[in-house]
């Protein structure tokens, strides 16, 4: 079979649901290539990330990644100076057409910003309200429920593992890891199975061991070693300032016979029976200020035998 990448394309904000996403689309029709777009639903308050500045290990980040070329001002300061608008939910229209268009949509999240920053402290119940929110108003776009959903800023908690089995999707791609697996935490494992990104974000890469915007595609492509991998882009970073280099990506791919697919395709190939259960652990990662949550060991103990009734 021929070696697959499974793009993943995170929206994060109302810059890049309005700029990122229609010239991404452009940009994939171009490469005649098809995605998965994980939508923010509810509101931007992407500007709270100037308070994160208090966090050890954010400035030096924001410095070396260039935060604000990445992101643009008006989206640090979404939230705080300007009022936040809800993101997908007050765009079906474009939702549609990215569906129309062939990729495939699913849930990010309603509020991007409270999970990344509150979910280890969320309850149950919060935590099923921020997906329903964001389900219904999928459901209101689309017509039909989401198959899939990726939890922002890969964080996770057996909570929202549990709440995430409940929407009864084909998978999830919320952890960064090596190859799908089902997610067991907290002594439970859970029914969906995890498709995890496998390769590092252009944030987390770039300004590190002097890998800069030229270097991103070479460090990427030697990365690239397994017969299917999972890439994530932010539309607004590859959507906007840094579309260039996600062009070039894209034809280095085609150049090598690897086969750019939504995320949908790679779950079509799961046997749930064969996979794999793996603990999900939630540590520091290369390039990144906070934890997030990734593929542990092997658990020993069987995926059937522990679930949940
Ligand atoms: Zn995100």
């Amino acid at each position: 079979m021929v070696d697959r990448l499974g793009l993943k394309v995170d929206v994060d904000t109302l810059e890049g649901m309005r700029e990122g996403v229609p010239a991404l689309l452009r940009l994939f029709e171009r490469h005649d290539i098809r995605a998965t777009f994980f939508l923010s639903f509810g509101p931007d308050q992407s500007g709270r990330a100037v308070f994160r500045l208090m966090r050890p290990g954010f400035l030096k980040k924001m410095m070396r990644t260039r935060a604000v070329e990445m992101y643009g001002w008006r989206a640090m300061l979404r939230g705080t100076l300007l009022p936040a608008t809800w993101i997908a939910a007050n765009s079906p229209s474009l939702v549609r057409e990215i569906e129309a268009a062939g990729h495939e949509v699913g849930v990010h999240c309603w509020n991007h910003v409270l999970w990344q920053d509150h979910l280890p402290r969320l309850s149950r119940e919060r935590v099923e309200e921020e997906l329903r929110r964001a389900v219904d108003a999928y459901v209101d776009a689309l017509g039909h429920p989401p198959h899939s959903c990726a939890a922002p800023a890969w964080m996770v908690t057996a909570s929202s593992l549990e709440v995430q089995d409940s929407f009864a999707l084909d998978y999830c791609s919320d952890v960064r890891g090596e190859a799908a697996f089902m997610p067991r935490m907290n002594g439970r494992t859970f029914r969906t199975p995890q498709i995890p990104t496998t390769l590092p974000t252009l944030d987390e890469v770039l300004g590190v061991e002097g890998v800069g915007r030229e270097g991103f595609n070479d460090h990427l492509l030697t990365r690239m070693i397994r017969p299917s991998e999972v890439h994530t882009v932010h539309a607004e970073a590859e959507g906007r300032a840094y579309r260039d280099l996600l062009d070039e990506l894209l034809t280095r791919l085609a150049e090598r016979d690897r086969k750019v697919v939504p995320l949908s395709d790679l779950a079509l190939s799961i046997r749930l029976e064969e996979l794999p259960v793996h603990e999900v652990v939630v540590e520091a990662f290369p390039g990144r200020a906070g934890r997030l949550a990734q593929q542990g060991e092997l658990s020993r103990d069987s995926a059937r035998e522990s679930q949940p009734a």
